[in-house]
């Protein structure tokens, strides 16, 4: 059942203190588990109903953005590391050669110019709270040669094949703030035809 207001809990940063307010656990009664064959009692059901609060620290600047239609990564610009100028998407906010911070960097027009998929996996039965549309065409996406990882993510609009041009969506209307603001969908395709909230 959908909680109320008062059954949920909500996080501020306030003078860089978290403050926390409402309900971050919620009790529900437990149910025996009987044998139906020997009448005995075998265990308990142990509901918990938890609201977990994940930090994104340095990473909260690529969750924010793709609320705003923008897919940012990094790179890193330091002079003496060996694999300076390499771009990370998924965003790396260390390189992992030098272990300078790297800069964030928009890739949006790299992406919609130069995303294409790698290697697809398609799932036909997903785990717990699962809210992706099945079969989930979960695909793995290259970009062009500065950008030096491959992105997971998935493809909500046509059929994957390796090598297919692909462009990035973001969920611009009501964003969650997660990686669920980002999705693909293959090169053509309409504006009319994306998932409710998306645009290019
Ligand atoms: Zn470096």
């Amino acid at each position: 059942m959908p909680k109320t207001e008062d059954e949920k809990g909500f996080v501020d940063i306030v003078n860089g203190r978290y403050k926390v307010r409402g309900k971050f656990h919620i009790i529900e009664k437990n149910q025996p588990i009987f044998n139906k064959d020997t009448g005995k009692l075998a265990g308990v059901t142990n509901p918990r109903d938890m609201t977990y609060i994940h930090s994104y620290g340095g990473e909260g600047i690529f969750f924010e953005s793709l609320g705003k239609g923008k897919l940012m990564a990094t790179r890193c610009d330091n002079d003496r590391c060996e694999t300076k100028g390499s771009i990370y998407e998924p965003f790396r906010i260390y390189c992992p050669d030098c272990l300078r911070k790297n800069t964030v960097v928009d890739i949006t027009e790299k992406a919609q110019k130069t995303a294409k998929i790698h290697s697809f996996i398609i799932t036909h039965r997903s785990g717990a709270f699962n809210t992706l549309p099945k079969p989930i065409k979960f695909i793995n996406i290259e970009f062009d040669e500065e950008v030096v990882t491959i992105l997971m993510s998935v493809l909500v609009v046509g059929e994957p094949e390796i090598g297919k041009k692909v462009v990035p969506i973001f969920r611009t209307k009501n964003p969650t703030y997660t990686i669920m603001d980002l999705m693909f969908v293959v090169e053509g395709t309409k504006e009319s035809e994306l998932p409710e909230g998306f645009t290019f």
